[in-house]
């Protein structure tokens, strides 16, 4: 199968969520919208899309016909899909949705009853352990990752820099897909395009990405 790079825009709130996913080996359905994204290089999580607003019911599809997939597949969607059908699908499958966005989708699971975790789409750390939680227990839940599109939201005040000094060249930072680190022997980081959303430093183990 020819799986294209990533299209994916710098501040993405996709991104963090994705390298959460990435390390623990979850995969999922995927949503409309920017949620397919994942799909391509370099997260590869996703395995179909079933269309805007259609991941959970998709999901209880899944889960049906293979009950043991609970711990590994997911529904991966924007907060603005999720709505009473698909909560009530994901209720009955017992299974885990990431949702992706602004505002707040915790009422509506509330009157659902499904379990509701919220963490900041830019922090992979919380979404993982929020991920942790949610397959731990045995029903439903939503992990909402609250982040605005990086196209409508106005631009952070800082920018962040690869210091060479410190870079071990690992890649780690560059398996993110973020167009505005480019480069290899040390990449480097390029400040009209870092939307500053931090997700790269907290890949890099040698403390080489910071504030500029
Ligand atoms: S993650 Fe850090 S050490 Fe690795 S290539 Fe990027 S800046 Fe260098
Ligand atoms: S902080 Fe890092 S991941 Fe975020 S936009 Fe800037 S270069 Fe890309």
């Amino acid at each position: 199968m020819n799986i294209p790079p990533s299209s994916m825009c710098p501040g993405c709130p996709y991104r963090a969520p994705l390298a959460a996913m990435n390390r623990l080996w979850l995969r999922a359905i995927a949503g409309g919208g920017c949620s397919a994204i994942g799909a391509q290089r370099p997260f590869l999580a996703v395995e179909s899309t079933a269309g805007k607003g259609a991941a959970p019911a998709a999901l209880a599809s899944a889960l049906a016909a293979a009950p043991t997939r609970r711990g590994e597949l997911i529904a991966l969607c924007g907060a603005e899909e999720l709505d009473p059908e698909g909560l009530a699908a994901l209720a009955a499958c017992g299974g885990v949705a990431l949702a992706v966005g602004g505002g707040s989708c915790g009422e509506l699971c509330g009157r659902s009853r499904v379990g509701f975790f919220v963490c900041s789409a830019f922090d992979i750390a919380a979404i993982e352990a929020a991920l942790r939680a949610a397959l731990s227990g045995d029903s439903a839940a939503v992990v909402f990752c609250r982040g605005e599109c990086a196209s409508g939201a106005p631009k952070r005040p800082t920018v962040y820099a690869i210091n060479r000094d410190y870079c071990r060249r690992c890649g780690a930072c560059l398996r993110l897909g973020c167009p505005a680190i480019a480069g290899q022997r040390p990449p480097v980081i390029d400040p009209a395009l870092c939307a500053g959303c931090g997700v790269c430093a907290q890949v890099c183990k040698c403390s080489a990405i910071t504030e500029a």
